[in-house]
């Protein structure tokens, strides 16, 4: 190797320390944000859900980040804590699955549906294809069968004609008492139930089953909790002239747990990113340079995936009246790259357009795409009750919907310091005296 002149080795130390140490705000929490996702998504959590205390320790833990940055709670005692409780049916034991000698993994090969109860030992199976509701000689033949130690193989395409849909829809109520049924999947997509089905329901992956097999040999314990203990965690900034008016930022910290002690949901993406993401905001706004004009609120939702429970709990028990809530920005999947996308963008045209000008003006991600308003995230039923409320998602290369698959390393955030800064611009935008508030009901 060559060696190097003298007065080269001088030029390159003194530009070590500008490689080395200096570091963008931006920079800053990209690498803050993409931590607490790490951490988040974690085996420490188990998902984040409902087995071996994940929930639990997932609060505990975003607690405890709230009083490193310092956030207030509003609680006279010291909790950021609002409590519920709601059902849930969970699955306390590693299950076992066989099609004859053929052993299935759970997870990759084949899920317990949500709602699925305790199943234990050996199965006939009977496929059933679209044939058996167009004539009705077949559809005969099923109903004047036994039953009821029989798994139905559903081999019915996703898309079936609409008034056929009925017919199957119907018929997967049970009606003739099987013992459950084996749904058939492209992808297998798990959740969490509120309820216990009275028979079994299996999502097995396309392949892993074939006409051949004979038997099912099984072994799931499910446990119908109708009492679980939840929490939802909030703290605030108070704001530095309007203190009693709240912009909230809010972002689910469930997720959909374990399967046993082995099988874990990581939800890095859904909801691991939206919170981390919460938190770099919570962090910047907590400095004193940065304080908030209106008192701003984080709220980590639990229950969001068994269908909005901790929100639904929150609009019943408001903790910042509605009319004091100036503005609900909730981050649900934040952890892909290319795309921004608003729901209720419909309603709320000031803040989609505000959003996408700051964007075309910084150019955090490609493109901000305006949706209209779902039931699918906490930001529902504050705009349901005329609050000016949007749920914001990525969209890009980061995979693995509601799958074992949803872990930190495929979710790499690779956009986070850049949408970070944007949502700083936003929620500063929405403070401005000329911000004009669409709201409802007052
Ligand atoms: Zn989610």
């Amino acid at each position: 190797m060559m060696k190097r002149p003298f007065f080269l080795c001088f030029i390159l130390l003194l530009q070590i320390p500008m490689f080395g140490f200096a570091q963008t705000q931006s920079d800053f929490y990209a690498l803050y944000v993409q931590a607490a996702k790490d951490t988040l998504s974690s085996p420490f959590f188990h998902g984040r859900g409902y087995l071996k205390d994940g929930q639990k320790l997932s609060a505990y833990h975003i607690a405890t980040e709230f009083v490193k940055i310092g956030l207030k709670n509003f609680n006279p005692t010291p909790s950021y804590y609002q409590s519920f409780e709601m059902p849930v049916n969970i699955f306390t034991q590693h299950p076992t699955l066989a099609f004859d000698q053929d052993f299935l993994t759970c997870g990759i090969d084949y899920l317990p549906h949500p709602s699925c109860p305790s199943l234990q030992g050996n199965y006939s199976l009977l496929w059933i294809d679209s044939s058996h509701f167009q004539d009705p000689k077949k559809f005969k033949s099923i109903s004047k069968k036994d039953l009821r130690s029989t798994f139905l193989v559903m081999n019915i395409p996703k898309t079936v004609p609409k008034g056929l849909k009925e017919v199957v829809d119907n018929f997967r109520t049970n009606p003739f008492n099987a013992a459950g049924f084996i749904e058939l999947e492209d992808q297998l997509i798990w959740g969490v139930s509120t309820q216990a089905s009275q028979h079994g329901i299996l999502q097995v992956k396309r392949g892993k089953i074939n006409p051949e097999h004979k038997e099912l040999r099984i072994s799931i314990t499910a446990v119908h909790m109708p009492n679980f203990p939840n929490a939802n965690v909030l703290g605030y900034i108070p704001g530095k002239s309007v203190k009693d008016t709240f912009i909230l930022v809010t972002s689910h910290y469930d997720h959909l747990g374990k399967i046993g002690p082995h099988i874990a949901f990581p939800g890095a993406n859904d909801n691991a990113s939206g919170v981390a993401t919460m938190l770099g905001l919570a962090h910047y706004f907590s400095q004193p340079e940065h304080q908030p004009d209106y008192s701003m609120a984080f709220i980590a939702f639990s229950g969001e995936e068994a269908g909005l429970l901790g929100s639904i709990h929150y609009i019943r028990n408001p903790i910042v009246p509605f009319p004091k809530t100036r503005f609900v920005l909730n981050l649900d999947i934040m952890g892909s790259e290319d795309a921004l996308t608003m729901v209720n963008a419909t309603e709320q045209s000031n803040a989609f357009n505000l959003l996408d000008s700051l964007n075309k003006t910084i150019g955090a991600v490609a493109k901000v795409k305006p949706r209209g308003q779902a039931a699918n995230s906490d930001h529902y039923y504050f705009a349901q009750l005329g609050i000016p409320a949007v749920f914001l998602y990525t969209e890009g290369s980061v995979k693995g919907y509601h799958s074992v698959f949803d872990t930190a390393d495929k979710t790499p955030m690779a956009k986070a310091g850049e949408i970070h800064t944007l949502l700083v611009q936003f929620l500063n935008a929405l403070q401005s005296p000329t911000w004009k508030v669409q709201r409802k009901v007052n």
